[in-house]
């Protein structure tokens, strides 16, 4: 069928997305055992530092907006990380004992996470990591333990991820009275703007309490450079669905206005390592493949891709304070 095949097209953006960290790990960038094991890969192409040093800024950002999270929360909650691919957040939050939640869930086409819940049962080293769950679990989910649950389901369709996740709350896996952080990196641009609204809308409502959503993707898609990069993707059937109202900061952060969220945020990632990142790590990092020529394309690369994050906080625990 038409969808189906449209499925297949998003879901080999992982890969596409593994092949770059896996590169950028093994160069030294950042440190991650486990990735390689879920992504069953050896082999991958050469990457431009820029690239690398754009998926260590990725992976880096986002870590930090979760980790505040988990702080201000004193770990009283709860991460749901939507089109997770083979993100290896769980585990790393896992061996850090200052970073403690009470539930992680991994959302994705259920094709993706029968794939990512099988390496996991099978892959003694990361099976361990997780005990097993009390609860005897009657949901259709690929791997279920007491801090972690994969979650198959469609983001564009409300009805289904809503009958799945309420499942979880009844049987108290999820808690809607607590802080729950929801994570999309690189997820929201393979769909379209009608169907992010709508996924937005419904979370902000459903977590009304308190809810804090963190995205990392594509920006100011509109020059040269960003019709090139839509063009790339295009050509190994790729469609950013999502560019057309999203185009910069202030849609960025309409959309999640729109979509009830009391306030939000957006940086671009030339913002982030100006202003944010640490310079010892910078210096460290620009110098893993042999320094920068110029500085020129790591600028026009940063320009086109973004955080940005909103929260709704009728609990008042202060997600205001969250930023980098
Ligand atoms: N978040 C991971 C990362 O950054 O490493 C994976 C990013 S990959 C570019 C996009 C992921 O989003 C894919 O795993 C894809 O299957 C998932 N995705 C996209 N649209 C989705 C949808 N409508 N429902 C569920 N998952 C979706």
């Amino acid at each position: 069928s038409k969808a189906a095949i449209d499925n297949s097209n998003i879901i080999e953006t992982n890969n596409d997305a593994c092949q770059c960290k896996l590169f950028a790990i093994e160069r030294g960038y950042w440190k991650d055992p486990y990735l390689k094991l879920l992504a069953h890969s050896t082999q991958h192409e050469r990457r431009t530092p820029e690239i690398s040093l754009g998926y260590y800024v990725r992976v880096y950002g986002l870590r930090s907006l979760i980790e505040k999270f988990i702080k201000l929360t004193n770990g009283q909650c709860q991460i749901i990380n939507l089109g997770c691919g083979f993100d290896t957040t769980i585990f790393y939050l896992l061996d850090n004992e200052n970073l403690k939640f009470k539930h992680f869930v991994d959302v994705d086409f259920d094709e993706l996470t029968e794939v990512k819940s099988m390496r996991i049962q099978r892959v003694p080293f990361l099976q361990k990591k997780f005990s097993q769950a009390n609860q005897s679990l009657k949901i259709p989910c690929g791997f279920h333990s007491s801090l972690y649950t994969i979650l198959p389901a469609d983001l564009r369709d409300i009805t289904q991820l809503d009958s799945q996740l309420k499942r979880l709350f009844e049987h108290g896996i999820l808690d809607l009275t607590l802080p729950t952080i929801f994570i999309s990196e690189c997820v929201l641009v393979y769909m379209s703007n009608e169907h992010s609204s709508n996924l937005l809308r419904y979370l902000s409502q459903t977590f009304s309490q308190c809810c804090l959503f963190v995205n990392f993707e594509q920006i100011n898609m509109n020059d040269r450079f960003g019709q090139i990069m839509i063009e790339n993707l295009k050509q190994r059937s790729c469609h950013l669905v999502g560019m057309d109202s999203c185009q910069d900061k202030t849609s960025q952060c309409q959309r999640y206005l729109d979509a009830n969220f009391t306030s939000a945020q957006c940086v671009t990632l030339n913002e982030y390592y100006r202003k944010y990142l640490n310079s010892n790590e910078k210096q460290r990092i620009e110098h893993i493949d042999g320094g920068l020529d110029e500085k020129e394309l790591l600028e026009q690369l940063f320009e086109h891709y973004c955080f940005s994050w909103a929260y709704r906080d009728e609990k008042n625990l202060g997600l205001n304070r969250i930023a980098f």
